[in-house]
């Protein structure tokens, strides 16, 4: 049965490139997880975006000197590089900054509102002395008053991390003179996030399933719900729908509110894009569809905690019941899926400590398989991993290269040579049967692993059918094997089906190397296919043209089943798979990113 699936994957924030830590998080897993749904026939929607508001965007083009519209639109399009790059199965990778989703944010918060899940506070903002104008949260400075970081900014501390209102701070002052901002009443929105507790705790009561870690971070949270902001002093970002906000020069949406909803606004652009303006609503209202979030751990509250309160507010379903909104009656998430962090040398990447791998520089000196492979079998799934160069190199060589581009490259080889095609078997012998069978029997095992997004589990049971191949390959010796030719094209026959079945399970993890594997056995036509990026013209606050990823990923011929590789089929002599690396790499790391000794 076919099964609408969304894969809604966190949006990366569009103040400059991605690291590998970034894609190791909400990246590679959520595409390895949307590859093998599609593969079993499931009807994916992928979708995400850049997330381009807030006061971040705003200080660094300040300190750029230029406007948050010339950053984002730069830094959307290095990411869109990076993650296509990467080979990363979007249905739709957007922006924040398009008309559909302030329309839809506003929406969202519209039916929140008449549910009355949001209330209208005064509290103190700032306002410069010398001109009497309001001074955005960015431009006020101070000490944190909960880690006495001392240049935490008026709406967060960048030290540790909490939400701040610029009269928090110790000794605030403007950014731009100096001056000791005065503070006079001001109203902002806050969200009932303590009406959600109950339905919270019963909702992530059901949620057995996920990882452990997620679940009781998750549940400890939902103990301590206390309301939330939801908007700011701000002239970038979302316009407050409500009379009197509405044009109101200073008003925005806090960034963290517009993200989340996100994937609904997405959804709904994707499905606008098809003609067929509510195709959304089935992965949205069918209660049949599964909806997968993922995300690094530092995103887990706002996908496990505050979006699941938002859909709940929107439903109706809070302590204060209330209507369902606009949407209709939305989907709850299946699974919060986070990973921990990648680190080095045991800190996380920090581009001020110097301590980054970015995507890019990465992708183009060993492209995208060698880094999803190690993300897969060597990634932060479970805990906080280091990533190490040395261990990279071993990997890729040893792994890839040695095991797995070896056993491609000697079965096609040998057949390619002897026969010049699939050969022909005869009567084959138990040990011929014995490793057809277990390659068989994998696509059950690692299919159960990657659709519960065990994926360092899934890598590893398809990566023992390659070493069980090779085994098989060197004991049966088929290159000893002229005076029996009928033997020979058996082995090789056997081989080359295994090849074709370990091909198959390592697609949602290697695609592009298996799309090559696909044309070394002597397939045609896509086996795997890869985003690409499309103009979707002018919208929004977007001045140039609004560009997005997307796929026709429908015509794969990828499948997630054992099949029979065509006797007769034409072989050539194919080309290494994986390049072997220096190993001296591993010692010095690359120019752009050598490993730092002598500490
Ligand atoms: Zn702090």
């Amino acid at each position: 049965m076919s099964i609408p699936v969304l894969t809604a994957v966190a949006w990366p924030y569009a103040n400059g490139p991605r690291h590998i830590g970034h894609v190791s998080g909400f990246g590679v897993p959520s595409d390895v997880f949307s590859r093998y749904q599609r593969m079993v026939g499931n009807r994916v929607l992928m979708v995400s975006g850049t997330d381009e508001h807030g006061t971040p965007i705003q200080v660094q083009a300040d300190a750029e000197g230029t406007t948050p519209r010339e950053l984002v639109d730069r830094y959307s399009r290095v990411i869109q590089d990076d993650l296509v790059g990467l080979g990363l199965s979007y249905d739709l990778f957007t922006r924040t900054s398009t008309d559909n989703h302030h329309r839809v944010t506003q929406d969202l918060f519209t039916a929140l509102w008449n549910n009355g899940y949001v209330r209208t506070e005064k509290t103190l903002g700032a306002i410069s002395p010398s001109t009497g104008r309001t001074l955005p949260d960015r431009y006020v400075e101070g000490t944190c008053p909960i880690c006495g970081y001392p240049s935490a900014r008026g709406d967060q501390c960048d030290n540790c991390g909490n939400q701040l209102d610029p009269a928090d701070l110790i000794n605030p002052h403007s950014r731009i003179n100096g001056e000791t901002p005065q503070f006079v009443e001001t109203e902002h929105l806050l969200f009932d996030l303590p009406a959600f507790s109950k339905s919270l705790a019963s909702w992530l009561d059901t949620r057995t399933h996920w990882r452990p870690n997620v679940l009781n971070f998750s549940k400890r949270l939902a103990e301590d719900l206390k309301p939330r902001a939801i908007s700011r002093d701000l002239d970038w970002g979302v316009r407050i729908p409500l009379e009197g906000w509405r044009d109101a020069p200073m008003k925005r949406f806090y960034v963290w509110f517009d993200a989340v909803i996100g994937y609904l606004s997405a959804s709904v652009e994707w499905a606008a894009r098809t003609g067929d303006a509510d195709a959304w609503k089935q992965w949205w209202c069918d209660p049949e569809a599964q909806a997968y979030y993922f995300m690094g751990k530092d995103n887990i509250t706002f996908h496990s905690v505050m979006w699941p309160a938002f859909l709940l507010g929107q439903n109706g379903e809070g302590d204060r019941v209330g209507e369902v909104g606009s949407f209709g009656h939305l989907n709850l998430p299946t699974e919060v899926v986070s990973s921990e962090f990648l680190t080095m040398s045991g800190s996380k990447f920090s581009t001020s400590r110097g301590t980054v791998i970015y995507v890019g520089d990465f992708l183009r000196d060993f492209g995208p398989d060698a880094l999803r492979y190690f993300i897969s079998v060597a990634g932060p799934e479970n805990q906080d991993t280091d990533f190490t160069w040395d261990e990279f190199v071993r990997r890729t060589n040893f792994e890839l290269a040695n095991e797995w581009g070896n056993l491609v490259n000697r079965s096609v080889s040998m057949a390619a040579k002897n026969v010049g095609a699939v050969p022909e078997p005869s009567a084959p012998d138990p040990a011929d049967e014995a490793l057809l069978a277990q390659s068989r029997a994998a696509f059950a095992t690692v299919g159960d692993h990657l659709a519960r997004s065990r994926f360092k589990q899934a890598i590893g049971e398809a990566m023992r059918v390659v070493g069980e191949a090779n085994a098989y390959l060197s004991h049966q010796e088929p290159w000893k094997r002229k005076d029996d030719p009928a033997r020979r094209d058996t082995i090789l026959h056997t081989a080359l089906q295994v090849v074709q079945d370990a091909n198959t399970l390592l697609t949602p993890f290697l695609p592009h190397a298996a799309q090559k594997v696909h044309e070394a056995l002597g397939g045609t036509g896509v086996w795997a296919e890869q985003p690409h990026r499309e103009d979707a013209g002018t919208s929004g606050e977007l001045g140039t043209s609004h560009s997005v990823l997307t796929g026709d990923y429908a015509h794969e011929q990828a499948r997630w089943e054992s099949t029979p590789i065509p006797v007769g089929r034409p072989l050539a002599r194919p080309t290494p798979l994986f390049a072997k690396l220096d190993p001296s790499l591993g010692e010095t790391g690359p120019s752009w990113a050598p490993i730092q000794t002598g500490e």
